[in-house]
């Protein structure tokens, strides 16, 4: 039998698939399906932040940044912390810039976990924590947010935890169901790490796109959570750079210096001219997150109602660009399916998610939709949804 490049993987590669979301974005390109499906604006943030960004490539900011970032961003991201949350960080030893949230994932795990040590991670995951604890060479150990309500189950959390507990992974607001955990949920894992002592780790790249009066609460400021709490976000979302990738880690030295730790061999360190680029945003246009959060409510209503017409059971989002449905009220037990069918049944991509789960059945019949797109991207996507026959074995 030939070797294939996939036989020559390392064994860390292993049963980790394609990332779903460029799998999807290449079937609305090849079928011109109308994409609801990766999470990423199809309008551009701040102008005035880009005219910082073309200011420091024409200005000479093409060289190496400093491994941690650029000073001035990392005051930036203190300032921000402090303004938004009242938490008080030393930008040089508690602050670290990383390519992409997703990048301050793979620092964090690969700087934290050792092989064998056990990860509490909350279910559906996003990909890339799936991905970076096995690279780390660690176990996942998943707790269920379940439909239709995807609350958190503290029970279920405590019976995850045990002496090969290493951290907590949270994310919140959570991608890919909305949900936005309360600070009573909160103060229940806050309490656990507290009990076992454990670090958490939380994405919270969604922090300023929260809806009507589910406002984010980052668990670093409960009592007792900012010494073992590394928090993850990103300009991406909040300022709808997402191929910017800019993102950073704040948190404890220790903790900030493991993500350094490991991002110093991964990357090095992060593009330049972007960086002074994010500081203006940050500083400059600090209400800018929030104005985008009030039109982003507006296109999940839109959305919610076209997905509710189409016949599909939706659970109205708290936070992220993200709805969530259950296809099975359309006679698809099966999301992916579903997903594969769609393009061709309605001209329309959304992405299945019952990949992001270890407990196959609570995520089979899951389906996330995107409304980080203009009005009538939405309003196009749910002509179609409405005009198709959606229904399992229809036409
Ligand atoms: N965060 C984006 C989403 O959830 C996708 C990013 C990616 O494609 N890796 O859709």
């Amino acid at each position: 039998m030939p070797v294939t490049s996939r036989q020559r993987h390392a064994t860390r590669l292993h049963g980790i698939p394609p990332t779903i979301f460029s799998q999807m974005s290449a079937l609305a390109a090849r079928t011109g399906a109308v994409n609801l499906g990766q999470g990423f604006p199809d309008v551009d943030g701040p102008p005035a932040v880009i005219a910082q960004a073309v200011a420091a490539l024409r200005g000479g900011a093409n060289q190496y940044a400093p491994g941690p970032g650029v000073p001035a961003l990392r005051a930036a991201i203190a300032r921000h912390q402090r303004r938004h949350y009242g938490i008080d960080l030393d930008p040089d030893t508690e602050v670290v810039v990383t390519t992409g949230c997703t990048e301050g994932i793979a620092a964090a795990l690969l700087g934290l976990v050792d092989p064998g040590d056990e990860v509490v991670v909350l279910e559906p995951y996003y990909d890339s924590y799936l991905a970076m604890i096995q690279m780390a060479g660690g176990v996942r150990r998943p707790v269920t947010l379940r439909a239709p309500d995807f609350r958190l189950d503290v029970d279920a959390l405590r019976a995850e935890v045990s002496p090969r507990t290493r951290l907590i992974l949270l994310n919140s607001p959570h991608n890919p169901t909305g949900t936005v955990l309360t600070r009573a949920e909160l103060q229940a894992v806050a309490d656990v790490a507290v009990e076992h002592d454990l670090v958490v780790v939380t994405d919270e790249v969604y922090e300023h796109l929260t809806y009507d009066d589910h406002g984010h609460v980052p668990i670093a400021t409960l009592p007792g959570m900012a010494e073992r709490t590394l928090t993850l976000s990103s300009a991406g979302k909040s300022y709808s750079f997402t191929g910017w990738k800019v993102g950073w880690a704040t948190g404890p030295a220790d903790l900030v210096g493991a993500v350094l730790g490991a991002k110093q061999w991964l990357t090095f360190t992060s593009g330049s001219p972007l960086q002074p680029a994010v500081a203006h945003a940050l500083d400059e246009e600090p209400d800018f997150p929030r104005r985008l959060a009030v039109e982003l409510r507006e296109r999940r209503d839109l959305l919610c109602a076209g997905l509710a017409a189409a016949g599909l059971d939706v659970r109205e989002p708290e936070g992220t660009y993200f709805a969530t449905t259950d296809t099975s009220a359309l006679g698809w037990p099966d999301g992916l399916a579903f997903c594969l069918a769609l393009p061709e049944r309605a001209g329309v991509v959304a992405i299945p998610t019952q990949g992001f789960h270890d407990d196959a059945d609570a995520g089979r019949h899951l389906v996330r939709w995107a409304f980080c797109k203009q009005p009538e991207v939405i309003a196009e996507g749910v002509r179609r949804l409405a005009a198709a026959d959606l229904r399992a074995g229809g036409r």
